[in-house]
């Protein structure tokens, strides 16, 4: 077949992972492209799980119920008057998909701009042919000198409890289309606390089921202690250390029982959201065929360089496992395309900012102060609280502060965590300071403009040393 169109680079998975690398992978003069699988409303839609049904979609909606909420509750100490406000579920919902079809469609027009040929549909690997590998791209066969699996992953359901009807996984409750009465939660995580936060702005009566004993044991335990406290002020009703058992549904909705602190519960709800973590997505690889290995639970085996067990195919994004975050993804596809180019590409997984776009937000980047302890590191921590800041309290937002982790012999930053208004663009300063291995000193040495939020990181930072000025 010397009729087959050959690539430099094919990826297969067009989301943040795939997207990425295989712009980079043009920009640096590869004949590359991209075939992807994801269908909106019938229609291709390039961007995978972040731009169609993850952290896009997700935050569209937490902004229309935030503004909800803060009309509803925030305004009259302002002096502001309103009649109580109604919300148009389906208007919201439009105004959500619009968010993601230009983000979508963006994707779309750099592949043109940058000359990615794109393919609709599934890509396999087919075999190996002398030093290049045979694509299906969507039923075309094409040739790749590298191929990359980025092919991302996909909810997990409970055993036996199978998505549909009134149980719905992220995409489903990105979709729900009118505000539940009683919206049950299984999962705790991250995506759990978003979506459960939209409906409950929005009136629902929300409960959120845990396996696990605490609540968000990857994030700092002063932060964790605090973000608990305001979100079930919100009226948030959390169980933790719960077992579920069985879980029916009918037209009405979904009844869950679980076993909680030794006594069995039945709980009533009109939609169930599990959330409870993601699968690696092989399935239309055809890994198998090919031998790609996988490790115990499913994720593409890569070593440090992103190369699987097959010679040219590399693996990137959500499908290796680690942190499953579009960043992390982004930048591997970043590395990995410099990579086969022959340049230095790396990611620092040290420093990985992670965020909860909750009210008040989450934000970390580095160590907690346990992780550090836990080293064997001697650490030093600063805290101080948005309630002492000028900015926070124009805002009418005192919750939450911020907490600085350094190295008590060398003052070097170990880690950064912060709850409250808006820390999810404060944390980006922080990951660029740790980037540079700076100290607290530097990060408290630097000018922050003020009245501005940003002015509680730095009195955290002056705080490890107690020279906090306005507390
Ligand atoms: P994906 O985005 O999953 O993309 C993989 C693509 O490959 C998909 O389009 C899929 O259809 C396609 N595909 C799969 N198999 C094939 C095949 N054989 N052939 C062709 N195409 C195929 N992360 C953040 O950093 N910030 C957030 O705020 C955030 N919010 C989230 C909210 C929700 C509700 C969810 C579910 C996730 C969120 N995430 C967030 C996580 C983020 O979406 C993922 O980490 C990210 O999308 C991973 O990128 P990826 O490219 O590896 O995979």
């Amino acid at each position: 077949r010397s009729d087959m169109d050959t690539f430099d680079v094919l990826v297969i998975g067009g989301g943040p992972a795939g997207y990425v690398a295989a712009i980079r992978a043009a920009q640096l003069g590869f004949k590359t492209a991209c075939v992807d699988a994801f269908e909106r409303g019938g229609k291709p839609s390039l961007g995978g799980t972040c731009l169609n049904v993850g952290c896009i979609p997700s935050k569209a909606l937490l902004d229309s119920s935030e503004r909800f909420e803060m009309i509803s509750h925030d305004t009259a100490e302002h002096g502001i008057q309103v009649a109580q406000p109604q919300i148009d579920v389906s208007k919201m919902l439009a105004r959500k998909d619009g968010v993601v079809d230009k983000l979508t469609g963006g994707v779309a027009f750099l592949f043109r701009k940058n000359k990615v040929t794109s393919f609709h549909g599934y890509g396999k690997l087919v075999r190996q042919d002398g030093q290049e590998w045979v694509v299906d791209a969507a039923g075309t066969e094409v040739k790749a000198k590298n191929v990359i699996v980025a092919t991302g992953s996909n909810p997990r359901a409970l055993p036996g409890v199978p998505f549909g009807g009134h149980i719905v996984e992220n995409s489903g409750a990105l979709q729900i289309d009118q505000v539940p009465g009683k919206l049950g939660v299984i999962g705790a995580g991250v995506i759990g606390l978003e979506l459960g936060s939209v409906w409950r702005r929005l009136g629902a009566q929300v409960t959120i089921l845990e396996a696990m004993p605490g609540f968000l044991m990857a994030a700092d335990d002063a932060i964790a202690k605090e973000a608990l406290k305001q979100f079930q002020k919100q009226g948030l009703d959390f169980h933790f250390g719960v077992k579920i058992g069985e879980i029916k549904q009918d037209d009405s909705g979904v009844t869950v029982t679980y076993e909680e602190n030794g006594s069995q519960v039945t709980a009533q709800f009109d939609k169930l959201i599990v959330s409870i973590g993601r699968v690696p997505n092989t399935g239309g690889l055809n890994a198998d065929g090919v031998g790609l290995a996988l490790d115990e639970r499913g994720f593409v085996k890569v070593d440090q360089h992103y190369r699987t067990n097959l010679p040219g195919v590399y693996a990137i994004g959500d499908v290796i496992g680690g942190a499953m975050l579009a960043h992390k993804a982004e930048e591997e596809g970043v590395a990995l395309a410099e990579m086969i180019a022959g340049q230095a590409g790396h990611v620092n997984y040290d420093v990985i900012p992670w965020i909860i776009y909750t009210s008040p937000e989450i934000a970390w980047a580095g160590l907690t102060e346990k992780q550090a302890k836990e080293r064997g590191l001697n650490v030093k921590t600063g805290q101080f609280p948005f309630s002492a800041n000028g900015r926070a309290l124009g805002h009418g937002d005192p919750r939450g502060f911020v907490k600085v982790v350094a190295d008590a012999q060398t003052d070097k930053l170990l880690g950064v965590h912060m709850i409250g208004g808006g820390v999810s663009e404060l944390i980006g300063e922080i990951v660029a300071i740790m980037e540079f291995g700076g100290s607290a000193e530097d990060l408290a040495r630097t000018i922050h403009a003020h009245p501005t939020l940003s002015e509680v990181v730095k009195e955290a930072a002056l705080a490890v040393d107690k020279r906090a000025i306005h507390m």
